[in-house]
């Protein structure tokens, strides 16, 4: 056979000495590394139980917002979805009827909002897509589930509750807010 280059090398499966056979200097190799690592200072936390800091604009688990009257913002606009690259966000938009107007902002709403944490890669695009300041990272990691479908986070578990909102005041630097307040952002207003 035509070799391609001078670099090919026959591999023979060396005997393996009588020391190699009792593993003896092989598991007093590894004891020494474990030794050496055992007084050091660790570098892993007992998560959940103990949290480091992260930043106050960490990129974590979403919020839905709600107006100052308690009404959710979404309009069901669909702009977070597009902008979306790991295509995790999926909604179903419905029409306001009367009398509902304490629930919802606008006239049309999202009755179906779902996110797929699985796919989502927190890159915060939908909260710079969304119109209506509707949509917010917080601080929040994740939870771990064992069943995929624990991931896919419905209205129930996005939207802020009316009784506890979601501080992302942190979110809003004084740039950010600076900037929403120029004429052409005034959709954007808090
Ligand atoms: S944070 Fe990024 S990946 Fe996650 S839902 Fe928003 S746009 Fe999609
Ligand atoms: S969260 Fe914002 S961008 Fe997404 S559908 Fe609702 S209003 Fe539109």
């Amino acid at each position: 056979m035509q070799s391609l280059t001078n670099r090919s090398k026959v591999v023979v499966k060396k005997e393996m000495t009588w020391m190699e056979k009792i593993y003896l200097p092989a598991i007093l190799g590894g004891l020494k590394i474990t030794l050496k690592h055992f007084f050091r200072k660790k570098v892993t936390i007992n998560y959940p139980e103990e949290k480091r800091d992260i930043a106050a604009v960490y990129r974590g688990l979403h919020v839905l917002k709600r107006d100052e009257n308690g009404a959710e913002r979404c309009t069901a606009c669909g702009l977070c979805a597009v902008a979306c690259p790991a295509e995790a966000i999926t909604m179903i938009a419905a029409e306001r009827k009367g009398g509902e107007e304490k629930l919802y902002r606008e006239e049309k709403y999202a009755s179906t909002y779902e996110i797929n944490m699985l796919r989502c890669i927190f890159c915060g695009l939908c909260e710079e897509a969304c119109p209506k300041e509707a949509i917010f990272l917080t601080d929040q990691l994740v939870p771990t589930f064992r069943d995929r479908a624990d991931f896919i986070y419905g209205k129930d578990k996005l939207v802020e509750p009316k009784d506890a909102p979601v501080d992302i005041s942190k979110r809003q630097t004084a740039e950010v807010k600076e900037f929403k307040t120029h004429k052409q952002y005034t959709h954007n207003k808090l």
